[in-house]
C-alpha cells in the first residue's frame, strides 16, 4: 500500500520513521497509516481508505477536521502574514476569550506546545516558591520535559519503558514520583521533604496511561496539602482543558489549582500551549518578574486565530452536554453488549474522553492496576476496528476522543464495529 511505501521512505528519514513515537504502530503491529485528508469526523489515508476518527490528533480536534470556521480564520489570517515576532490583536482576543470564561485563572502566557506549557509552569512554580523539588504521579504525562519524564505514561508505556535515556540523574533526583490515589504516600513525601517541594504536578484527569479517573476526594486532599505546605498545585489540563467543559477539570471537580497548563484544544489544531494562574503568580514571569520564558512563535497569529475560532464554537450553549451525550451513547451501547456476552471488558469515560480496558475491573485509579497482559488484547481490537473503518490511536494506553463532528450515524456504525471487534478479540 501507499502508506507502507511512505513508511519505508520515512524510516530512512526519521528515527523509527516518525516524528513522535506513538505514531509508529509498534504496540498494535502493522505499519502506520499516512493520512491525506480529514473532514469532520472522517479521515482518509493515502490509499483512499476512509475511517471514522477517534484519535482526533490526540485531542485537539474537538470540532473534528477542517471545521469551516477554523479553516476560514486560518486562511484569512495567514494571508496577512504568518508571524511578526511582535504583539498582535489576536493574542489579546484569544486571551480575553479564555480568561473571561474561566474563573480559575487571571493571566495567561501562550507557548507552542503542551510540553512547553508544563515545563514553563514547573519553572514558574520553582521561581515563585524558591524551592527545587517536584512531585509528580506515576502514569501522569506532562510532555517530554526532562524532570517530568519519570514514570510518565503516553508513548513511554506503549514502548514499554517508564523513563528516558538522556536525563541526568541530578534532574531525576529532584522529582519525587508517587502513586495516584494514595494520600499516605503524599503525606510521607511532604513530611520527608518539608519546605523543599515547589510543586505538585498532576493531570487531574489522568489520560495518558489509560484513563485513571481520580476521586474528587483525593484531588481535594492534594489541594489541602499544597495549601498547608505552601506548595504550588499545578493542574496539567493539556487534555482535560476545554474538553470536559470549557473550564476543564478544575470546574469538573470544583478545585482551584495555583497554576494550569493547557495545550491541544486551545490551538484549534495548530501548535499552541499556554500556562495560566492568578495575576500574582504570573507576575513572576519575565519581563514582569525573574522567571524567564520566551518563544519566537509564541502567540503566533495564525495559531491564535484557529484557537479563537475553535473556542468560540465550544462556548455555544449545550456544546459540552451534546458531546457527553454522544459519548455516553457510544460507551453504554458497547458496554451493554460486552456485559451480555460476559466479556472481561470495560470502557471508562468522562465527558467526551473514553478508554477501552480489557478487564472487568470497575475502577482503575493507578497505573499499576492495569494488567499489561490483558492489554495485549488491544492490538487485535485495534486491527479489527481498522478493518471496519474505525480509527483509534494506535496504543491501548491512550484515550479516544469524540468530537462535535461525530454524527449519530458515525456512532451507530462505531458501536456495531466495536461489538464485532470484541467478538473477534474474545473468540481468541
Ligand atoms: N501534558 C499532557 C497531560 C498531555 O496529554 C500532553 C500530550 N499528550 C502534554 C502535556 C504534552 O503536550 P505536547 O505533546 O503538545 O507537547
Amino acid at each position: 500500500s501507499r502508506s507502507a511505501e511512505l513508511f519505508e521512505k520515512a524510516k530512512t528519514l526519521f528515527p523509527g520513521g516518525v516524528n513522535s513515537p506513538v505514531r509508529a504502530f509498534r504496540s498494535v503491529g502493522g505499519t502506520p497509516l499516512f493520512f491525506a485528508k480529514g473532514q469532520g469526523s472522517h479521515v482518509w489515508d493515502e490509499d483512499c481508505n476512509e475511517f471514522i476518527d477517534y484519535c482526533c490528533s490526540w485531542g485537539p480536534l474537538i470540532l473534528g477536521h477542517a471545521h469551516p470556521s477554523v479553516v476560514k480564520a486560518v486562511q484569512d489570517t495567514v494571508a496577512l502574514g504568518s508571524s511578526f515576532g511582535a504583539p498582535t490583536r489576536l493574542e489579546n482576543e484569544l486571551a480575553e476569550l479564555i480568561l473571561s470564561h474561566h474563573k480559575y485563572i487571571e493571566k495567561i502566557r501562550f507557548v507552542s506546545s503542551g510540553t512547553e506549557a508544563a515545563m514553563s509552569a514547573i519553572r514558574l512554580a520553582r521561581g515563585y516558591t524558591g524551592r527545587d523539588k517536584i512531585i509528580k504521579f506515576e502514569g501522569c504525562y506532562h510532555g517530554h520535559v526532562d524532570s517530568l519524564l519519570v514514570k510518565a505514561g503516553s508513548g513511554l508505556v506503549t514502548l514499554g519503558t517508564s523513563s528516558s535515556a538522556g536525563i541526568p540523574e541530578a534532574y531525576a533526583k529532584e522529582t519525587i514520583v508517587l502513586p495516584l490515589n494514595d494520600k499516605a504516600a503524599l503525606d510521607e513525601a511532604v513530611k520527608q521533604f518539608k519546605d523543599q517541594i515547589a510543586v505538585v504536578a498532576i493531570e487531574p484527569i489522568p489520560a495518558n496511561n489509560g484513563l485513571l479517573l481520580q476521586e474528587g476526594e483525593f484531588l481535594r486532599y492534594v489541594r489541602e496539602v499544597c495549601t498547608r505546605e505552601n506548595i504550588v498545585l499545578l493542574f496539567d489540563e493539556v487534555i482535560s482543558g476545554f474538553r470536559v467543559g470549557f473550564e476543564g477539570a478544575s470546574a469538573y471537580y470544583g478545585i482551584q489549582p495555583d497554576v494550569l497548563a493547557f495545550g491541544k484544544i486551545i490551538g484549534g489544531g495548530l501548535p499552541v500551549g499556554a500556562y495560566a494562574a492568578s495575576s500574582k503568580i504570573m507576575s513572576h514571569v519575565a519581563p514582569e518578574g525573574p522567571v524567564y520564558q520566551a518563544g519566537t512563535l509564541s502567540g503566533n497569529p495564525v495559531a491564535m486565530s484557529a484557537g479563537i475560532a475553535q473556542l468560540t464554537e465550544c462556548l455555544r450553549p449545550g456544546f459540552y452536554e451534546e458531546l457527553k451525550e454522544k459519548t455516553d451513547y457510544l460507551v453504554n451501547n458497547v458496554l451493554n453488549y460486552a456485559r451480555s456476552k460476559n466479556y472481561a471488558f470495560n470502557i471508562f469515560s468522562v465527558g467526551s474522553i473514553f478508554w477501552v480496558s480489557f478487564s472487568a475491573q470497575k475502577s482503575i485509579r493507578r497505573s499499576d492496576e492495569i494488567d499489561s497482559d490483558e492489554m495485549k488484547k488491544f492490538a487485535p481490537f485495534h486491527r479489527a476496528l481498522l478493518e471496519q473503518g474505525i480509527y483509534l490511536g494506535p496504543s491501548g494506553y491512550e484515550v479516544g476522543f469524540v468530537s462535535a463532528a461525530h454524527s449519530t450515524a458515525d456512532i451507530d456504525r462505531t458501536i456495531e464495529a466495536m461489538q464485532r471487534a470484541l467478538d473477534v478479540v474474545f473468540a481468541g
